[in-house]
């Protein structure tokens, strides 16, 4: 999903729960548009480069195969359920929370577009460490 649509509909998930929540909106904000951080983590992990230029060319459409089963740490279910049982406790997590969900639904109608599939990345920390250890034993 490009950065521009997180933004926009970061900014409107915000401002539609400043009324209840005031200034805590930010979080709102940060939670939707911010979590593609890791995307800058999982970058430079391989490239070993903090290219701007360069970092969006290898988030292209054309190297979606690339990324096939890679993980992005903030990308997770994981990470849900955590949001999800501490929206419990508080108005602003929640509201956090949906943000996420939000988040994690636009990146999957975008990366279900371009693989036909779903998801391009890995979206579980479980089910990837699961497959990293297969394919060690494979390569034993
Ligand atoms: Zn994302």
């Amino acid at each position: 999903m490009k950065p521009q649509t997180h933004l926009t509909v970061s900014t409107l998930l915000a401002a539609l729960f400043y009324p209840l929540i005031g200034w805590n909106a930010l979080w709102v904000f940060m939670t939707g548009f911010l979590v593609d951080l890791d995307h800058f983590i999982y970058y430079y992990a391989i490239k070993r480069d903090l290219s701007i230029k360069g970092f969006f060319e290898f988030f292209g459409p054309e190297n979606q195969e690339f990324h096939q089963g890679c993980m992005c740490i903030f990308h997770s279910f994981e990470i849900l359920v955590i949001f999800i049982v501490a929206s419990f406790f508080s108005m602003v997590i929640f509201a956090a929370t949906a943000s996420l969900a939000i988040h994690y639904l636009m990146d999957y109608i975008y990366e279900k577009g371009i693989s036909g599939e779903g998801y391009v990345k890995s979206m579980s920390h479980i089910a990837y460490a699961k497959r990293k250890r297969m394919k060690q034993n494979q390569k034993k």
